[in-house]
């Protein structure tokens, strides 16, 4: 059996936890008698702090990024330091010069007071950088056969800085030239997550949380046998944990199920990390590293039709909506299409979309083109907006068979005021869309009612 493993920042996040993952990552070699391909994220937080750098020097603050760097230099020494052994001079010899080369280009940002997507993506990729660096070389000091592999050089994506898409098939050649023979020799290839390069050779990032959706790539494109996403929970949870004190581990749900939770919140998977999946029709594992012999949940094309009536259910915050009421008759031919060219031309994805004799309702979180949207739309409809709205998504085959669960759901919530309700035609979820503050309610309510 050939897998790909991913490692969220939890789980490279000291060197505590790199050493549960070369345990882990040994296990599953002696185990399957082959070696498993690894991808990692950069240390806990640390894009969150590369994030917060890149602000600094939009706003000139020479001084303060640059001691932001060095703390984050610090921790990266000290994390090496005491990880590896043999190649501790060289590891650290490759974190100094990319530290080093960062400092110099945040610096040059912060004189010029401008940080393109562009170069925001060199700020951010070196956090995967680093850490696979690292991870490669704690491998190899602790005797699993590892190498470090440049995942720009192999993740081949658009120019769409910030959320690039991969190109799948210059991906794929580049997969069986320089990883694939990696793994053939029987040695753990490391690359990091979440970052690639458009045919220019400018470093590109898949947006945040795409660690995941590398492997899914990765592992497509190396057709292995499961796709093993290792993080800080047991596995998908029939809610936010952060939200829902003590949900339940749902032990396996479909492909559609976990897109439909992830796409609406479930942050444990980047939305992308199924569509390579189902491409090949590869199951993927969510696992915890921190009890790495807990079976987790297992993602496949069927899933099991669950025990539970519901599967699980989600929620995303920050979430606005628009009504456009059409100033003639809303049914007039050609006025949806007209309404959705103006979120097509602003590349801006809609959500949740309901309708009524004389307005149609759309929920989106892309607010950058706000404006100009509510402008364009302004032409031909009267238009209102509000924001500080969410999405809760009840997710479960289920739903299709048993009409009951709709009202219930409804029942649970009946206190609750309900801005728009929407049930698809796959009738594998329904869509709530409420003001973010009744969020937590909402989803004790849903939870008590069926888990
Ligand atoms: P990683 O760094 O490993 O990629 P993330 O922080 O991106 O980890 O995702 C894991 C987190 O996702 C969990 O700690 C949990 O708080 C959050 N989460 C939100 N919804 C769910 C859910 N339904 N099931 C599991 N985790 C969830
Ligand atoms: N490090 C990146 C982020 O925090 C990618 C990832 O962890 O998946 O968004
Ligand atoms: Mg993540």
């Amino acid at each position: 059996m050939t897998v790909v493993m991913k490692f969220g920042g939890t789980s490279v996040a000291d060197p505590d936890a790199i050493n549960r993952l070369i345990g882990i990552v040994r296990q599953q070699q002696t185990r399957n008698g082959s070696a498993p391909a690894v991808v990692v994220s950069a240390l806990a937080g640390v894009t969150d702090k590369l994030v917060a750098v890149a602000r600094l020097a939009e706003d000139g603050e020479v001084d303060k990024a640059s001691a932001e760097l060095h703390a984050l230099l610090d921790r990266h020494v000290r994390v090496a330091s005491a990880i590896t052994s043999d190649s501790r001079a060289a590891t650290l010899a490759h974190v100094g010069r990319e530290f080093e080369e960062l400092i110099g280009l945040v610096h040059a940002l912060a004189v010029l007071r401008e940080v393109s997507p562009r170069s925001l993506d060199a700020v951010l990729a070196v956090g995967e950088i680093v850490s696979s660096r690292i991870v490669a070389a704690a491998l190899a000091d602790h005797r699993v056969a590892a190498e470090w592999v440049d995942a720009r050089k192999v993740l081949t994506t658009d120019a769409e800085h910030n959320a690039a898409a991969p190109n799948i098939v210059e991906t794929d050649d580049r997969v069986r030239e320089r990883v694939a023979p990696i793994v053939a020799g029987g040695t753990v290839p490391v690359l990091g997550g979440f970052i690639g390069a458009a045919a220019n050779g400018a470093t590109t990032t898949l947006g945040r949380g795409g660690s995941d959706y590398s492997a899914a790539i990765f592992g497509a494109s190396l057709e292995v046998d499961e796709i093993q996403i290792w993080t800080d929970v047991d596995g998908m949870l029939t809610a936010d944990p952060r939200i829902v004190p003590q949900p339940h581990v749902v032990p396996q749900m479909s492909f559609a199920e976990a897109s439909e939770l992830a796409y609406f919140g479930a942050k444990v998977l980047h939305p992308s990390t199924i569509l390579p999946a189902v491409a090949k029709n590869i199951p993927v594992r969510i696992l915890n590293s921190r009890r790495p012999d807990n079976p987790g949940t297992l993602i496949t094309a069927d899933g099991r039709p669950p025990g539970s009536e519901l599967t699980a259910i989600a929620c995303k915050r920050d979430v606005t909506v628009i009504d456009i009421t059409s100033t003639r008759m809303l049914m007039a031919h050609g006025f949806l299409r007209r309404l959705f060219e103006v979120f097509e031309r602003f590349k801006t994805p809609v959500d949740v979309v309901t309708t009524s004799e004389v307005s149609v309702s759309v929920t989106v979180d892309d607010t950058r083109r706000l404006e100009a949207i509510l402008d364009n739309l302004r032409n031909f409809a009267e238009v209102g907006c509000e924001t500080e709205m969410a999405i809760i998504c009840a997710v479960g085959e289920n739903l299709r068979l048993d009409a009951a669960l709709f009202s219930r759901a409804v029942t649970a919530l009946e206190r609750i005021p309900l801005r728009l309700v929407s049930q698809a035609a796959s009738r594998r979820n329904i869509t709530f869309v409420l003001r973010s503050s009744d969020v937590p309610h909402a989803m004790m309510r849903l939870h008590e009612t069926f888990f």
